[in-house]
């Protein structure tokens, strides 16, 4: 039996043949894979010929060849489309592929190589993508612990296993705790709530087997009805059990966790020779230093608090006119927030859903990309991993780009979020290999007959993913490891976000916002109202972002903290958090930085990058929303790129100097006359 995993696809533009693979095809062919992979990395180590770049980087960027082409599979559509066999494929896979790029690492003679390339660097005669790929691999297996020995060497392996079961841990306890909280709602307990809430509270009754309608701790869920719920009572119920997730001195709490992890990350940073962790996690980012990141996390914070103490003030004065007494709660916010954002913008949801088909928000992230870029998307009929699954054939005069794949609607065996991926990346080192780029969201699946429609945030995010893929669909670079969203992690939010601020320029929505059932363009009075609502309760949003922000900084920066709540208090208590507002995300719960190490000394990135998608709009309206010598240059130095250079250096080379923060400051209305 052929494995179609392992085999040669000839199929248009090399897709993989969907029809033919079972998920029985993968763990043989990811054995392969790595078989394959273990036998040219021992070539590579055992080659009698002194290093070359040829014989020791080129080679191991090839090593994984037939692995990824697999994991890109799997991976790809795993993640939205997964059943029990995938499920314990990928808790198989996780220690095996660990395992493998431990050994590669380890590998000393593999070691000794790079290093003497290294040392040689100014004789090779490189060009700049390859020296920039020699010292990708050499920082990563530093960095990794290449060069630590002995008892060392063996007390980091220990720190990161241990690491990565606690981190585990700390996602599992997170979940169990919100799988177990429910509050029961009396019939009463419904007046005042939107249909839509009413609705999912219904929904999620049946699911829990309750006798009736329920709150529970899905976002989707308890946000809107501690927006809508007029019951203060409940309110105060609901954000309680929300704020103490992984905090119920029950079997799930996390709090000793995060002291354990707080205290393993130090040590391996130490034993790497970096006075904190967060020295050790910042120095592959743009940003640095901590120093870098608390700077511009302060700038914003000072308006960004004096907004929020005024909004707060107007709020406060609000409840009192209801006769309540007393100070403005957390839990009070977000209800006469939406009261004041009615009365404000007079948004109404249900009124706006109508003109936001999602065919025609599709149509327009495509335009918006012919148009600067001068992409054409042309439909494919050709079968995916679901029958949901859209597939476009991407070109420019003519010639091929890309395969794009947009999955849009949500389903039992989707994880939830959006996200964009590829199954297979562009470079050049084996051929053209063009890349295959995926669009996964969520949106509501419409009954069978009825246009799909999208809320103005969910606009928001398929133009957000849609700006990753052309991060990885314009990619033009050699080397796969540092190919289109291989860059910096504050860095790599620039496209997609920046990508965003095409939906808000007003002929897009003219153009492209008409009605499901009448065809009709959105009033115009209704595009201001909603084009003005974009800076509405920033301060909130960025006050309790930044809260979260600096207290993990805070955390790894400098020793561990003994008592990460006690250190929690005191960073709030010194940047003087306003009452009613409380952290994005608490300790607890603050799966982004404890529960694995993505977003560790990292939840600033999101606004590491909006510094800069705000600072490259404004390139763009200098010159018109659409001018193609500015989404040129753009292309050239930024989406085309990669990691095939410094971040900052790609910045600079686009706008000819780096961003300074008042750009981001307008963008959320927090610019102070
Ligand atoms: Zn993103």
């Amino acid at each position: 039996m052929t494995n179609p995993l392992l085999s040669d696809w000839n199929t248009p533009f090399n897709l993989p043949p969907f029809e033919a693979i079972e998920d029985a095809h993968v763990k043989p062919a990811v054995e392969a894979g790595l078989a394959e992979g273990r036998a040219a990395v021992q070539a590579i180590a055992s080659d009698p010929e002194a290093p070359t770049f040829t014989n020791t980087i080129e080679a191991l960027e090839r090593s994984d060849s037939t692995l990824s082409k697999v994991l890109g599979v799997f991976y790809g559509s795993a993640g939205a489309d997964a059943n029990d066999v995938r499920d314990a494929l990928m808790r198989d896979f996780s220690p095996m592929l660990s395992a493998y790029s431990s050994e590669i690492t380890s590998n000393s003679a593999l070691f000794a190589r790079i290093e003497t390339l290294w040392e040689a660097r100014d004789t090779l005669d490189l060009t700049p993508e390859q020296a920039r790929v020699l010292m990708l691999t050499y920082r990563s297996f530093v960095r990794s612990g290449a060069k630590l020995e002995g008892p060392q060497k063996a007390r980091m392996a220990e720190i990161k296993s241990r690491l990565a079961t606690l981190g585990t841990g700390f996602g599992q306890n997170l979940l169990a705790d919100e799988r177990d909280w429910v509050m029961p709602l009396a019939e009463a307990d419904l007046e005042g709530l939107p249909q839509f809430v009413i609705d999912s509270a219904r929904a999620a009754g049946e699911e829990k087997g309750a006798d009736g309608p329920v709150v529970t701790l899905s976002r989707s869920l308890i946000v809107p009805f501690m927006q809508f719920s007029p019951r203060r009572d409940l309110r105060e119920a609901a954000f309680k059990a929300w704020s103490a997730r992984g905090e119920n001195g029950n079997a799930n709490d996390n709090r000793e966790n995060a002291a354990e992890i707080l205290r393993l990350r130090e040590e391996r940073a130490r034993l790497l020779g970096y006075p904190s962790f967060a020295a050790y996690k910042l120095e592959t980012e743009m940003a640095k230093t901590p120093e870098a990141v608390r700077d511009l996390l302060m700038r914003v914070w000072a308006p960004a608090k004096e907004a929020a103490e005024r909004d707060g003030a107007i709020l406060a004065e609000m409840m009192a006119k209801d006769g309540i007494n007393g100070p403005l709660q957390p839990w009070d916010w977000r209800y006469y927030s939406a009261i004041r954002r009615k009365a404000e913008h007079d948004l109404d949801e249900a009124e706006l859903k109508p003109y936001l088909q999602l065919d025609r928000m599709i149509e327009a992230a495509f335009a918006c990309a012919h148009r600067l870029f001068g992409l054409d998307f042309e439909p494919l009929d050709v079968a995916t991993y679901h029958p949901d699954a859209r597939v476009w054939n991407v070109t420019r005069d003519g010639k091929h780009i890309a395969v794009f794949i947009g999955d849009y609607f949500a389903r039992g065996s989707k994880r939830s979020g959006a996200w964009c991926t590829a199954m297979r990346s562009q470079q050049k080192l084996e051929g053209d290999i063009r890349p295959i780029v995926l669009n996964v969201c969520n949106f509501a699946k419409p009954s069978k007959d009825e246009a799909a429609l999208l809320s103005y945030d969910d606009a928001r995010t398929l133009f957000h993913e849609f700006g990753h893929a052309l991060h990885q669909m314009l990619s033009n670079v050699t080397y796969g490891s540092i190919s289109g969203t291989s860059v910096a992690r504050d860095f790599v939010e620039l496209p997609s976000q920046l990508f965003e601020h095409w939906l808000e320029v007003p002929e897009v929505l003219e153009e492209f916002a008409t009605h499901a059932k009448t065809g009709a363009p959105m009033p115009r009075d209704m595009l201001d109202r909603l084009l003005a609502a974009q800076t509405y309760d920033q301060g909130f949003a960025t006050v309790e972002y930044i809260a979260s922000a600096l207290v993990d900084l805070d955390f790894h920066d400098g020793d561990a903290p003994a008592d990460p709540m006690a250190a929690q208090t005191e960073t709030l208590a010194r940047i003087g958090l306003p009452h009613a507002v409380t952290m994005r995300h608490a300790t607890p719960h603050f799966a982004h930085i404890f529960s694995g190490d993505g977003y560790s000394a990292g939840y600033y990135s999101y606004m590491w990058s909006e510094v800069m998608d705000a600072d490259a709009f404004e390139a763009f309206e200098e010159k018109g929303a659409f001018d193609t010598g500015t989404a040129r240059l753009l292309e050239e130095h930024i989406l085309s790129k990669g990691g095939s250079q410094d971040a900052e250096a790609l910045y600079t080379a686009f706008r000819g100097r780096m961003p300074g923060v008042e750009a981001l400051l307008k963008g959320r209305g927090l610019l102070t006359a």
